[in-house]
């Protein structure tokens, strides 16, 4: 089995060369044991780096024959630069695993395992956050139940560390959406997997690259990749407002008839308001929920992975196995 390690840096030159001298020991390791083949090796994706990152891993291309690099053209962000690498590489599994080392880089071996008992996808769960800042932990935290509240499958304190098979990564391919939020879609695509817990270590140097700005970025696109669910509320407040407005037409009709506090004027003024604002944000939301289903369509994801086959051969090819690129007649 062909293992490649796929590493993101941006800006990461204080760690590469301690990260790469780990990684090498890993790997010897591994191929000593006779679990991963002698052409495994270390792909480091530079997203677009400022400092010395690129000049390091040409460098060491050079010295160590397990080191590969992609630069990608600019930065375009941890998960584009994960991606990227993921489906530049070959090998017959890749793992995905920040530079930073604050990720336990024993749970690879695990994860091999777990690949050798036929697990596609293996998913570094974190158990242990004490090393990040309570703020980061706190609105993470909060961020997940958010994500599962509007109906996102994720799985629980995994970032990006995780194994992927070969066909998973091809499954991967055939999403076509552009902004893609991988922690999401990789539970989409299914195939066995299993996850494996770890706890997170503090940075090996350097300061984090994801500041808040990043993070929130990370997280709206986590909810509006996914989920229409915020399109659905603008029905909901729509429908909402105009119930009020009836409740406030009872009570305005129940002072004019009852009794003489009835200001001239103000229910003409007033109800209308609230009548007309209710209804307005009533077709916004059934103009969204529109806008929805155009959205999920013009992502046209594929609706399903063959995982395993069984008897004659008489089987179509490859482009046939998902559903895309079926003419589906209407
Ligand atoms: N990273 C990247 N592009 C970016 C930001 C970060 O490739 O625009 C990489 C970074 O080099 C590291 C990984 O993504 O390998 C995770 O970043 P970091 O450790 O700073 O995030 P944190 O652990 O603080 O969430
Ligand atoms: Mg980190």
């Amino acid at each position: 089995m062909i293992l490649t390690i796929v590493v993101p840096c941006y800006n990461e030159e204080e760690v590469i060369v301690e990260a790469t001298h780990q990684f090498t020991l890993l790997l010897n390791r591994l191929i000593g044991s006779g679990k991963i083949s002698q052409q495994s090796s270390i792909a480091y994706v530079d997203d677009g780096s400022k400092d010395r990152t690129w000049d390091l891993i040409k460098g060491l291309s050079e010295s160590n024959k397990f080191v590969t690099g992609i630069k990608l053209s600019r930065n375009r962000g941890h998960q584009n630069a994960v991606l990227a690498g993921m489906m530049t590489v070959t090998g017959d599994a890749i793992i995905t695993i920040d530079a930073d080392l604050q990720d336990d880089i024993n749970v690879i071996e695990k994860m091999v395992d777990e690949y050798h008992h036929g697990m596609d996808i293996v998913y570094g769960v974190r158990t242990d956050r004490s090393t990040d800042t309570v703020f980061k932990r706190n609105t993470a935290q909060l961020y997940y139940k958010l994500l599962s509240m509007f109906g996102v499958d994720m799985i629980y304190n995994h970032a990006d560390f995780r194994l992927m098979s070969r066909r998973t990564i091809e499954s991967l391919r055939q999403y076509s959406e552009v902004n893609l939020y991988l922690r999401g879609i990789i539970p989409l695509i299914g195939f066995r997997s299993t996850c494996i817990e770890y706890s997170r270590k503090e940075r090996f140097a350097g300061s984090s690259k994801y500041p808040f700005k990043k993070m929130l970025k990370l997280a709206i696109e986590g909810v509006t990749s996914f989920s229409v669910v915020p399109l659905q509320m603008i029905t909901f407040i729509g429908f909402i407002v105009f119930i009020a407005s009836f409740g406030i037409l009872t009570w305005v009709l129940s002072v004019a008839l009852f009794t003489n506090q009835a200001v001239p004027g103000w229910a003409s003024t007033v109800l209308p308001i609230y009548f007309l604002g209710g209804i307005q944000i009533l077709c916004l939301g059934v103009m969204g929920s529109y806008l929805g289903k155009i959205y999920i369509e013009s992502k046209s994801r594929p609706r399903y992975f063959i995982e395993n086959k069984v008897g004659q051969n008489d089987f179509q090819d490859k482009d046939e196995q998902t559903s895309r690129n079926k003419n589906i007649t209407i």
